[in-house]
Parts: structure tokens; C-alpha cells; sequence
């Protein structure tokens, strides 16, 4: 009797504890459980975020572009206000006025202070008010002096040609790399060189089968000096041939004045003598 006392209250025991550990499985699942669900709650929040930040974006992006868009309708509106300022041209006419130290020309509206109005202004803008002293200009030789100001036909070609005839008498040409991918797009001409500029003079003859070039054309063959001088540069605007005349009168003129001629036409003499021609 006891023992089947003591056996029931085992078997009580026993079941208590399947009881319990049954309870403890179910609330570990149900925890479990629990917790996938919070997860997957989160998760959901989590993906609703992103998709609010999304559209919050977009919806930046299109404020943005009527933004833009506001500002591109207003675009013609400068425009308009640049159009304006374009015929609203300020056009004071040709200078009037000369500085009372240099003869420089002026604008009336370039004097010092220029809100007072007055018929005898001051400038500042050229020499300072004669603080700046510039040495007087030399008289370029009579020949030139012409060609550059007369009225006469050759002056006429001169001025036309003037870049050919200065090109025909250097006595080096520009030396450098030149950089001609600069000017392939719109807008006015760049001359872009890359390194060190300078050029060696080269030869004071030219190789054997060359034709005169540069300095050359002050010593070698210089009984047909002329033209060689045209036959080395290019000539002119087509319309304007140099004249052989010009040619002549300047190669005398420099002959005269120039003391860097002077020095080739030297060599030229030297040459003469030795019979190197
Ligand atoms: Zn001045």
C-alpha cells in the first residue's frame, strides 16, 4: 500500500514536470514566435521607411526641377533686360579733349573727378597729371615716315602689305612648338606655344640648292636682293602686289639706319672678299 502510495505520487511528479516542461516548450515557441513576428514587423517598418525617403526624394527632385524650370522662364527675361541694356548704348562720339601735359587724346567723360561738370577738365588716366614723363617719340627715317602717313600710291600699298613687308625684312623667324589644336571652335585667334620660344639664327649661307631665307637674304645674292626678298614672303592680299620699288626703298632705308643691317651687310663684304659666293 505504501509502495503504491510512494508510485503515484512519482508518477504525479513525473506528469507535473511534463506538465511544466510542456508549458516551457509552448511559451519558448510562443516567444519564438513572438519574436519572427516583431521581426518581420520591423522589417516591414523598415521597408516602409525606405520607400517614404524614396518618395520624399523624388518629390525634392521634382520641386527642383520647377525650379529650374522657373528659372528658365525667366531666362528670356534677362535676356530681354541684356537686349535693353545693348540699345541703351552709351556713345560719347570720338575723344575731344587732349592732356594738357602729353596731347593725349581723351574722353570728356574720362577727366578726374567727374562729377563736378567743367569746360577745362583735368586727366589723370594717361600720365598722372605729367607725373609720368615719357621721352619724345623718334622720328622714324623720312622713307618710312611716308609710307606710313603719305597719301601717295606707294604709301597706299605700303599700308596694304605693311605685314609682308615687315615679315620680308626679319632676320629670324619665331621658333617654338606650336599649339594648333587651340583654335578649332569659335571666338577670335589664339597663338599658343608650348616650351622655350626662341630660334637659332642658323646658317649665314644657305645649303647648297636653298633658296635665301631670313638673315641670309642680307648676304647672299644680294644683286637679286629684291627679289629674292619676294620670292621669301608671302605676298600680300592678292589684290595689292608688292611693289619691287617699296622693296628697294626699304632695304636702303634700313641699310641706313639699322645697325643690325649694317652688321649682315658687314659679313656680306666679308664674304665678297674671300670669294665664298
Ligand atoms: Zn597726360
Amino acid at each position: 500500500m505504501e509502495n503504491q502510495l510512494k508510485e503515484q505520487a512519482s508518477n504525479n511528479r513525473k506528469r507535473r514536470k511534463e506538465q511544466l516542461d510542456l508549458k516551457r516548450s509552448k511559451k519558448i515557441l510562443v516567444t519564438r514566435e513572438e519574436a519572427s513576428v516583431k521581426k518581420s514587423r520591423v522589417a516591414r517598418m523598415k521597408r516602409k521607411e525606405i520607400i517614404k525617403q524614396n518618395k520624399d526624394k523624388r518629390r525634392a527632385r521634382t520641386e527642383n526641377s520647377h525650379i529650374c524650370e522657373d528659372t528658365n522662364t525667366q531666362e528670356p527675361r534677362s535676356n530681354t533686360v541684356s537686349e535693353e541694356a545693348h540699345n541703351n548704348i552709351w556713345n560719347f562720339g570720338k575723344p575731344t579733349h587732349r592732356c594738357q601735359y602729353y596731347s593725349a587724346l581723351l574722353w570728356y567723360e574720362e577727366r578726374l573727378r567727374l562729377k563736378v561738370g567743367t569746360k577745362r577738365p583735368a586727366f589723370g588716366i594717361c600720365c598722372k597729371q605729367g607725373k609720368i614723363k615719357l621721352p619724345p617719340r623718334k622720328k622714324p627715317p623720312a622713307y618710312l615716315d611716308n609710307l606710313a602717313t603719305g597719301d601717295g600710291k606707294n604709301s597706299k600699298n605700303y599700308r596694304k602689305n605693311i605685314r609682308s613687308y615687315n615679315s620680308m625684312f626679319l632676320f629670324t623667324s619665331t621658333g617654338g612648338i606650336v599649339d594648333k589644336e587651340i583654335n578649332k571652335g569659335h571666338g577670335p585667334y589664339v597663338f599658343r606655344m608650348h616650351g622655350q620660344n626662341y630660334h637659332h639664327i642658323g646658317t649665314l649661307l644657305p645649303e647648297q640648292g636653298s633658296k635665301p631665307r631670313w638673315a641670309q637674304l642680307y648676304i647672299y645674292d644680294t644683286e637679286n636682293e629684291v627679289q629674292n626678298r619676294i620670292s621669301a614672303t608671302r605676298c600680300g592680299d592678292g589684290k595689292t602686289p608688292l611693289d619691287p620699288s617699296i622693296v628697294s626703298g626699304l632695304q636702303s632705308m634700313l641699310d641706313e639706319n639699322n645697325v643690325l643691317a649694317q652688321s649682315f651687310r658687314m659679313a656680306r663684304e666679308r664674304f665678297k672678299n674671300l670669294d665664298y659666293q
